[in-house]
């Protein structure tokens, strides 16, 4: 049998490091860090991405900090600590003599998942340019900075295309439009119970104007793809489904039909639990708000807040025409629904898990 030669471990400081199965790459048995000699590194953090083909990480390296209590077990000087990347505080351990880089039990995943990290910070960290800002200033939409999305968002765009042929249809004849909105649209005088559960579905595709669609549709657009990639695509249909029920339901509870019979459509309610679920899971990501002609990147948090500020203002002012219980409702639910599903989306996304971390550093 071969003797295993273990050796000092930079961290903890007790003779339990040994190879791995890769020469270069050490293993504590005690504290569970990982020694990569000069270049080991590269080679492992390339391998985890398919895209990559080589990674220097030194490239990336934010700017070096201090020197660290610990020592190299190669050349027994003391170690460097670096940021891990520029808008990342995560600090690692590098040799200054042999380029050997020591990581903590903890640090290893971040390190691992750095090229993917910087990508994201970069796109995350750009300013408003003159483009964003014609786009707010022309249109009063927000424009969203998240990460990529890896799936095809085929749920957000068939959501998309089937509320705008529903209402296309409509523009064709008053009486087509009158059929859509006695139909498809909510209507508490319904007298079928089965009818009526019907169209707490078909409520949410039908559009009462141009601006009601296009404003809910761009909504639906800029955040739904990032939802639909964090749930995958059959959650991410049932939630905004059960959401639009919710809603309807919250608006009816509220509504009083003493004034007439409540007639509801539009998918702002089901929208608005798609709010609830992005401000809780994507801290790092920004919209823009703009007061007069000043641009300003706002966390998720931050915009929603406003947002829940003027619709709340609009259900105690009581004005016509918007379904605000619905909005409230919807919202609450997503804020409910996206703080119990928190764990489990940020487990199935290593990424938005490391961009929720508070060594993310985001500039707004
Ligand atoms: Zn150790
Ligand atoms: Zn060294």
């Amino acid at each position: 049998m071969p003797r295993i030669r273990y050796q000092r471990c930079p961290a903890c400081k007790t003779d339990s490091l040994v190879a791995t199965s890769n020469p270069s790459i050490m293993d504590c048995r005690q504290c569970h860090g990982l020694w990569f000699e000069d270049g080991a590194l590269n080679h492992a953090i390339a391998h985890q991405h398919d895209c990559i083909d080589d990674y220097d990480h030194e490239l990336h390296l934010g700017p070096a900090l201090r020197s660290s209590d610990r020592q190299c077990r190669r050349c027994q000087v003391p170690m460097v600590h670096y940021q891990l990347l520029e808008h990342y505080t995560t600090e690692i351990d590098c040799c200054p003599e042999c380029d050997g880089v020591w990581l903590d039990k903890h640090e290893i995943d971040q390190v691992m998942h750095s090229p993917k990290l910087k990508q994201a910070l970069t796109d995350l960290n750009k300013k408003v340019t003159w483009k964003s800002w014609l786009f707010q200033f022309l249109t009063s939409m927000p424009v969203e900075y998240n990460v990529q999305p890896h799936r095809t968002p085929w749920v957000t765009r068939s959501l998309i295309a089937l509320c705008s042929l529903i209402f296309v249809a409509g523009m064709f004849t008053p009486a087509t439009n009158e059929w859509i909105f006695v139909n498809l649209g909510l209507n508490s005088d319904t007298q079928s119970p089965a009818h009526f559960v019907l169209q707490l579905l078909t409520y949410q595709f039908v559009h009462g104007g141009l601006m009601h669609l296009v404003g809910n549709m761009y909504f639906l657009w800029i955040i739904g793809d990032n939802l639909e990639d964090a749930l995958g695509h059959g959650a991410f249909l049932a939630i905004y489904l059960f959401a639009g029920v919710m809603a309807a339901l919250a608006e009816l509870m509220l509504f009083d039909t003493a004034q007439g019979p409540l007639l509801l459509v539009g998918a702002s309610g089901s929208i608005a639990a798609l709010f609830g679920l992005y401000l809780l899971w994507f801290r790092h990501a920004s919209l823009t708000f703009m007061i007069i002609v000043y641009q300003k990147k706002l966390a998720p948090h931050w915009y929603f807040l406003i947002w829940s500020l003027i619709n709340l203002f609009g259900m105690f002012t009581a004005q016509g025409g918007v379904a605000w219980a619905a909005h409230l409702g919807g919202f609450a639910l997503g804020l409910l629904l996206g703080y119990l599903m928190r764990d489990y989306v940020l487990r199935k996304n290593p990424l938005i898990a490391l961009l929720n971390q508070p060594e993310a550093v985001l500039r707004r």
